[in-house]
């Protein structure tokens, strides 16, 4: 195998990137969708998220479903690895409704949605890329004392 005729660094790059994550080359994007709720009584409806180890954009949809305020009852869905659960959580209990009880910047949030209160919904939308297959993931409320409740696993490929 010749590395001669590959037109560009930049081509060069994307091959070897490709070869070590084990990706094909010209993979088309896939955007899996998945979606969870809470309520006010400080619960996910799911305790586990799958995505396929295709996706490679992942957006997630929170919805409230109960009534109370965000003050009062928030809801947010932050991933991290299974490890930084607890610390991102008290990370985030201290960091108050205004940055959405997350810690800004917090470099362990893989991904994150705003907090919000009874019947609204928002979105997040990440790449695969910052997730190893079969790895070790937990997703989160972080309003002060939900995750006690609300947090399950997420498992990617
Ligand atoms: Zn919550």
């Amino acid at each position: 195998m010749s590395f001669t005729h590959f037109p560009t660094l930049a081509t060069l790059a994307v091959l070897v990137t490709a070869l070590g994550s084990g990706q094909a080359v010209h993979a088309a994007d896939k955007v899996c969708k998945l979606s969870i709720s809470g309520n006010d009584l400080m619960q996910y409806d799911k305790k586990e998220l799958t995505a396929p180890a295709d996706c490679t954009q992942i957006e997630l949809t929170l919805t409230h479903t109960g009534k109370l305020p965000a003050a009062a009852m928030g809801h947010n869905w932050v991933l991290v690895k299974s490890a930084d659960a607890t610390a991102v959580a008290n990370a985030g209990a201290s960091a108050g409704l205004n940055n959405s009880y997350q810690q800004p910047g917090d470099p362990r949030i893989i991904a994150s949605t705003k907090t919000i209160g009874g019947g609204e919904s928002t979105s997040v939308t990440f790449p695969t890329s910052k997730l190893q297959k079969g790895g070790d993931y937990t997703y989160l409320c972080t309003f002060p004392g939900h995750n006690a409740l609300m947090k399950g696993t997420f498992h990617f490929g």
